[in-house]
């Protein structure tokens, strides 16, 4: 009986292995060709300065509307990207994509605001990626101030040397570079001495569940990036009261859905001329 059941297990898994790759090589498939045929979208969340409650500027979040599969979510597509390198071409169309569109915003007399664009590990590690960057400010015309990159954590293991040599290049640039989901990844206090970063983005987590632990937490992480001189945003604010947390901790910056959901393009203007 036993060996009857670990059987069925095995099968079960076997199974599951194969439609698990099957599903990866589909999406695999599928990106290639939303890539070609242009059916990525950019989604733009608003970011807030808590003090003056203003406006400071959007996060461009890439959507797929897929024809037959429905939306498909980032959190599901951006890693099969990331490790089939599709992610270069998509991360490219992103950035242009987000430059592009936030100058013509500019150019019709809306409020100038920054738009923050999210960068993988793999795409941040390609060379001449800062050139690349330099390349699409002046094909958009866009100023280098109203552009914001988001990195994560999770490269900095390694190449510390050369992250730190690319945060330079870009700050050259005039490019600023924000840290994302910090405290969700290494961490390490090492790399916020070190890493001539402009901000730090405190992931959600800690702001949705307001637990003793987590506010303690937030409330070090916005005192430790002020003692480092970093700006510091609060993501997945959803509640008034998430908000007056942060705002009595003297957080800078606040995102989430307490304020907007991340919308469509067609959407902006009248969000800007609000
Ligand atoms: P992220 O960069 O941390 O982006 C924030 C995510 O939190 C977004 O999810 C946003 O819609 C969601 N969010 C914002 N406010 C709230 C809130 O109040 N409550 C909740 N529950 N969620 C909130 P999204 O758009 O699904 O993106 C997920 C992740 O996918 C992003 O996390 C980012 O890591 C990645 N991603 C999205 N677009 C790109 C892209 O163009 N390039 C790369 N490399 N990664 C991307
Ligand atoms: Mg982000
Ligand atoms: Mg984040
Ligand atoms: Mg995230």
């Amino acid at each position: 009986v036993i060996k009857e059941e670990s059987r069925n297990d095995y099968q079960i898994f076997k199974q599951s292995l194969k439609e698990g790759f099957k599903e990866r090589f589909k999406l695999e498939t599928e990106l290639h060709k939303a890539l070609k045929d242009g059916d990525f979208e950019l989604h733009f969340q608003p970011q807030y300065d808590l003090k003056s409650q203003e406006i400071i500027g959007f996060e461009a979040l890439c959507r797929w509307p897929h024809k037959e599969m429905g939306a498909i979510s980032p959190d599901q597509f951006i890693p099969i990207a990331e490790k089939t390198g599709l992610i270069l071409d998509i991360g490219d169309w992103v950035i242009y994509e987000a430059c592009r569109l936030n100058k013509k915003w500019q150019g019709e007399g809306l409020p100038k605001v920054k738009v923050s664009v999210n960068l993988s590990a793999r795409q941040f590690l390609q060379r001449h990626l800062v050139s690349r960057v330099s390349e699409i400010l002046e094909e958009t015309g866009l100023e280098p101030q109203y552009l914001e990159l988001e990195i994560t954590e999770s490269m900095a293991m390694s190449n510390e040397r050369y992250i730190i040599d690319t945060l330079n290049d870009f700050n050259d640039l005039g490019v600023k570079v924000a840290l994302d989901d910090f405290g969700t990844g290494y961490s390490s206090l090492k790399y916020l001495s070190q890493f001539p970063l402009s901000k730090i983005k405190i992931d959600r987590m800690f702001i949705q569940n307001q637990t003793k632990q987590n506010m303690a937490i937030v409330k070090t992480i916005i005192h430790l990036s002020h003692a480092l001189n970093l700006k510091v945003i609060a993501e997945g604010v959803e509640k008034e009261t998430d908000l007056d947390f942060l705002l009595s901790e003297k957080c800078d910056q606040v995102q989430g859905f307490y304020f907007s959901k991340p919308m469509p393009e067609s959407q902006i203007k009248t969000f800007l001329n609000e």
